[in-house]
């Protein structure tokens, strides 16, 4: 069995590591010849996301086809589906790629999202600043990622600072103050489908930097959000692996994003759950029945951008129990670069806040 993987990121890095575990190989497909998947995977395809002819040979040589890159142009990869074992298939992928697309299609599968409005102009952005009320966010509606492409509007400047983003398609939502951000990461084979336990998730800069399992929302809440998330997947026929960020506010969770793919933010699964996300994501490709998750002991995922490379390499060097680093292999390291993480296994907030946050840059 050979799965092929279109991205060789540490997504691809970490379902090659898990597939390896299992028996099956792996062939990657990544433009940089020093991609962190390369390091693991079987075989190598190094050529652009856009090469029609070289995704052609990724599939020819795969049983089964996945992708941790999440754009692919449709008219590639749309073809290929059709040809090939993409048991995924474009469609989560095309509903994702587009925020208002997204949003759009999660509002009509049930989901609450924030209040938003499509903006392509002046006139637009200011009857979607009407509506909103400030302050509101803007984002471009295409390759949007870790706070790149959004900016939040709090009063006129702003407004006319923002105006050159409309160069391309945007979306404003409302601001929402809420309590916490929290994913939830689904596996569905069609048959029966899991979900790994929910986090809260901290971003610093527009960018992960936390996820504390089991996120303080109570049972009741967080058992909502795996059910809801469930359903969503199941009523949108999507198959395969799905992330979905949500806002949590007054016990309530909104839609913000979602991602066909693993999730940085379920990194921890790795050694604090029984059964990781990239190992069930290959058990599906692989036709293995899925094994349900269950949460080994609260744990602190801690994501290392390149600022804190150097102490996630002295952490590595100690030996502290349920202390896991994972660095990429990245070549070239840069602050805001995901270089690596670090899952605390038997940390909850308190304890990794007084152990450990002093390490790493504030
Ligand atoms: P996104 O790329 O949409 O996930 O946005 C990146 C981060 O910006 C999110 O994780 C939130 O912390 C923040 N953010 C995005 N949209 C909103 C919103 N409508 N209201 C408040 N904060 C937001």
């Amino acid at each position: 069995m050979t799965i092929g993987i279109i991205g060789g990121g540490q997504l691809g890095l970490m379902i090659a590591e898990q597939a390896r575990g299992l028996g099956v190989r792996t062939v990657c497909l990544d433009p940089a010849a020093d991609a962190p998947a390369f390091r693991v995977c079987d075989e190598r395809i190094v050529a652009p996301f856009d090469d029609a002819a070289a995704l052609e040979e990724l599939c020819r040589r795969s049983d089964a086809v996945t992708y941790e890159f999440e754009n692919v142009p449709g008219e590639i990869l749309i073809p290929l589906c059709e040809k090939y074992n993409i048991p995924q298939g474009y469609r989560p992928l095309y509903d994702s790629q587009d925020r208002l697309r997204e949003k759009t299609n999660a509002r009509e599968h049930g989901l609450r999202t924030p209040r938003f409005a499509a903006v392509d102009d002046e006139a637009s952005l200011r009857a979607a600043v009407a509506e909103l009320g400030l302050p509101c966010v803007l984002k471009t509606r295409t390759l949007g990622y870790d706070g790149h492409g959004q900016a939040v509007l709090r009063g006129e400047e702003d407004i006319v600072r923002a105006l050159p983003m409309l160069a391309v398609p945007c979306i404003a939502e409302e601001f929402m103050r809420f309590d916490f951000e929290a994913s939830v990461v689904t596996v569905d084979d069609g048959r029966e489908a899991v979900c790994f336990p929910v986090g809260r998730n901290i971003h610093r800069d527009g960018i992960l930097d936390l996820c504390v399992v089991p996120a303080d929302a109570g049972e009741g809440l967080r058992g909502r959000m795996e059910a809801e998330s469930r359903r969503f997947m199941r009523e949108c026929g999507y198959r395969g692996i799905l992330a979905i960020e949500y806002f949590v506010k007054d016990g309530e969770f909104y839609f913000n994003e979602m991602a066909p793919r693993p999730h940085n933010s379920a990194h921890f699964t790795i050694e604090g759950c029984t059964t990781n996300q990239f190992r069930e994501l290959v058990r599906y490709l692989a036709g293995m029945p899925l094994e349900r998750p269950r949460l080994v002991a609260p744990t602190v995922m801690k994501n290392i951008l390149g600022q804190d490379l150097a102490a996630a390499e002295a952490v590595a060097c100690e030996s502290r129990e349920g202390v896991h680093v994972h660095l990429y292999g990245k070549s070239e390291s840069r602050p805001k670069r995901k270089m690596g993480h670090i899952t605390f296994v038997g940390s909850d907030a308190a304890r990794y806040a007084a152990e450990w946050a002093d390490r790493f840059v504030k």
